[in-house]
């Protein structure tokens, strides 16, 4: 066999896997067939988060009148912006690369598809290896309606040559909300437009509310309960019709209506490797396929297609395989974020999940922050705790507000450690803060859950 291990994708879970596995002393090759480092780095959680950074300094130029500044706000120049995230994304792909490179991996810029279970052909070359992780991530997919190819995907919307002046985002998960938000700031006409009540489907409810009203409060036209029938070309506009044959057009349609799994044409059926009907690969919990030398990691098992998780299941593979540590990691209690204007943040169980299993004790606040009493800027902060009544565990922690992802990832290590309510409660609030709520939440907003429904 030419190497010890094979891994297909070099995004967030190939990267890392391949070179935990070769600092262990295996012989690795990893193919990565479009850039290094993958959805995450290239067009995905980092250029996001500098569009929306980018946003967030318009935003402050205007609040800072109400404590005295004078800045007179010019145009944003979005090709500057644009070449700058590029200068910095070559540079993260150039680290990843030299990373790989560094531990002793053996590196192809090729695609990579299955010959047999233990042959690859990788840019036309033969590559036998004894054990195989499939790391291949996926793409945005566009909804199955007419003209649907006049609208762009989020692989586009970091490409853009202009800024539209109106812009219709079509979806309401975390990527069309964030770019909801980011098109707004930078000075866009946005309209949101989804399929449900509420943004953010699988959310806290109380979540999902702010989060409407924060985006409306941002300036984004929300269109809920819409079902998309097809889209057209008029000139250079497109017009975008709904089933109760209502229409809306704009400069740009941006279709940010689901992910799909990328094993179409990798040979699955070669390798003896079983996916459900979607294209996602079928794993354990320790990331094995149903072929006993060939793994998964990451968004091509769509489970929580979140870096950190991909990564986590890379490392994880690499020391069981070759580290003599063998281990699975926990998707229960993953923190996460929405990186919207302003952001959401989670981690747990949501009220709804939470009461479905039993009584629990609620605890909300919505305040509007110190700055936005001065900058004027109609804003509020969302906090919430979820309570298992029966243990007083903290069972979910939920934040829409300023800095809401740096606060619930510290709490997220007591969520995972077992923390009560009494250990919130003597826990000494750092003041002023936003975050000092979290320990000072002492009146229960209500009780929610099976015993309440039984009282
Ligand atoms: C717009 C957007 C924003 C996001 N924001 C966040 C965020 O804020 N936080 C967060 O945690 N997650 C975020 N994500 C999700 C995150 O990017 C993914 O969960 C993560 O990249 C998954 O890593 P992966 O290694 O499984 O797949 P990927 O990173 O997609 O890597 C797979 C790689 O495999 C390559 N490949 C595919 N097929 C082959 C083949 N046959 N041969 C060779 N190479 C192949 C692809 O080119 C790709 O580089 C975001 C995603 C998007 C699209």
């Amino acid at each position: 066999m030419d190497f010890d291990l094979f891994v297909i994708g070099g995004g967030s879970a190939g990267v890392r896997c391949a070179r935990i596995a070769a600092g262990h002393g295996a012989r690795v090759g990893v193919a990565e067939e479009r850039f290094w480092g993958g959805t995450c780095v290239n067009i995905g959680c980092v250029p996001k988060k500098l569009l929306v950074q980018a946003g967030e300094y318009g935003a402050w130029a205007d609040d800072a009148a109400g404590f005295g500044w004078s800045i007179r706000k010019g145009p944003h120049d979005w090709a500057k912006l644009i070449a700058a995230k590029d200068r910095e994304i070559t540079r993260l792909e150039g680290i990843y690369r030299k990373l790989l490179n560094g531990a002793g991996a053996t590196i192809f810029d090729a695609r990579a598809t299955f010959i047999d279970p233990h042959t690859l052909d990788v840019g036309g070359k033969r590559v036998t290896a004894e054990k195989i992780v499939i790391a291949t991530g996926g793409h945005p997919e566009r909804p199955p309606i007419p003209g649907a190819e006049l609208g762009i995907i989020s692989d586009d919307a970091f490409f853009l040559k202009e800024m539209p002046k109106r812009v219709i985002i079509c979806g309401s998960g975390y990527i069309a909300v964030e770019f909801a938000g980011i098109f707004q700031a930078l000075g866009a006409e946005t309209h949101l437009v989804y399929r449900q009540p509420l943004p953010l489907r699988g959310f806290d409810e109380d979540m999902r509310t702010a989060l409407a009203e924060a985006l409306t409060a941002q300036g984004v036209i929300l269109h809920p309960d819409r079902v998309l029938k097809n889209l057209a070309a008029d000139g250079d506009k497109r017009v975008l019709m709904f089933g109760s044959s209502e229409v809306l057009s704009a400069d740009l349609v941006f279709f940010a209506t689901g992910r799909k799994p990328n094993t179409a044409g990798l040979g699955l059926d070669k390798a003896g490797v079983a996916a459900r009907p979607s294209g996602a690969v079928i794993v354990s919990p320790r990331s094995q396929t149903s072929q006993a030398h060939i793994y998964a990691l990451g968004d091509v098992t769509d489970q929580v297609n979140l870096t950190p998780v991909a990564t986590a299941e890379g490392h994880a593979l690499a020391d069981t395989l070759f580290g003599g540590n063998p281990r699975e990691i926990s998707l229960r209690n993953v923190p996460s974020a929405v990186f919207s204007t302003p952001p959401v943040s989670t981690v747990g169980l949501t009220e709804e999940q939470a009461a479905a299993m039993g009584p629990v004790d609620v605890y909300v606040t919505k305040f509007t922050p110190m700055r936005h009493n001065l900058s004027g800027r109609n804003r509020k902060t969302t906090m919430k705790l979820v309570v298992d009544q029966a243990s007083q565990k903290i069972v979910g922690v939920h934040m829409l507000g300023e800095d809401a992802p740096e606060i619930v990832q510290g709490l997220a290590i007591a969520v995972v450690m077992g923390a009560t309510k009494q250990d919130f409660d003597r826990t000494i609030g750092i003041h002023p803060t936003a975050a000092e709520e979290f320990v000072t939440l002492r009146t229960r907003t209500r009780v929610a859950g099976v015993a309440q429904a039984a009282e």
